[in-house]
């Protein structure tokens, strides 16, 4: 029970601006949370190119039969994980940009040491600063690459001429792309196809 639930929460949920451009994937406990403070509303599907938009409280009346859907129970509600939610704030501009973090660098390398070219689970991977640190490297895009733990180790705070250690690809910002991040066979729903052209 707590797993399930614990799945749903995390389910991707695609966030659409105000212009019903798509955002990014959030996860579902990120929409709900927005759904309760108001700061977003459901998208639901009619087909057809047809939409419904709910707030938090038409959201739980309406998917209250919608049993075969991903369900968050609390003590006094029952209601679907939505897949869509369009953000009502005025600041929310879109930022076309993929965030810095360990998760999307590796993402961007594809879990793959860019010294020895293997792939490795998330937690044998560290970042490594191509120009070391200490010699006026910096954490961005540009400098800092997916590496394994004994790759990293070994590289140390050499340059990659000193190591003789070249990552295989050259490192970039990754292109904005609103599902940059999303594991893609987690993404089922064919209803989000209609905002995301890939
Ligand atoms: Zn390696």
């Amino acid at each position: 029970m707590e797993n399930s639930i614990k799945g749903a929460l995390s389910r991707p949920v695609l966030v659409l601006n105000r212009l019903w451009q798509p955002l990014h994937a959030t996860t579902a406990k990120r929409a709900i949370t927005l759904l309760c403070l108001g700061h977003a509303k459901v998208v639901q599907t009619e087909g057809e190119g047809k939409y419904m938009v709910h707030d938090f409280s038409s959201w739980v009346e309406y998917s209250a039969d919608r049993k075969g859907d991903e369900r968050i129970h609390t003590v006094s509600l029952e209601f679907s994980v939505p897949d869509i939610v369009v953000l009502d704030l005025y600041d929310a501009l879109p930022v076309r940009e993929v965030k810095f973090s360990r998760q999307t660098v590796f993402h961007r390398d594809s879990h793959t040491c860019q010294y020895c070219a293997k792939r490795f689970p998330e937690k044998d991977l560290n970042l490594d600063h191509v120009l070391p640190k200490d010699k006026g490297g910096k954490t961005s895009w540009e400098n800092i690459v997916t590496s394994c733990i004994k790759c990293n180790t070994r590289k140390a705070n050499k340059l990659p001429r000193e190591a003789n250690m070249f990552p295989i690809n050259e490192p970039k910002r990754p292109r904005w792309k609103p599902l940059f991040g999303v594991d893609e066979s987690e993404v089922l729903d064919e209803v989000w196809k209609d905002f995301i052209k890939t």
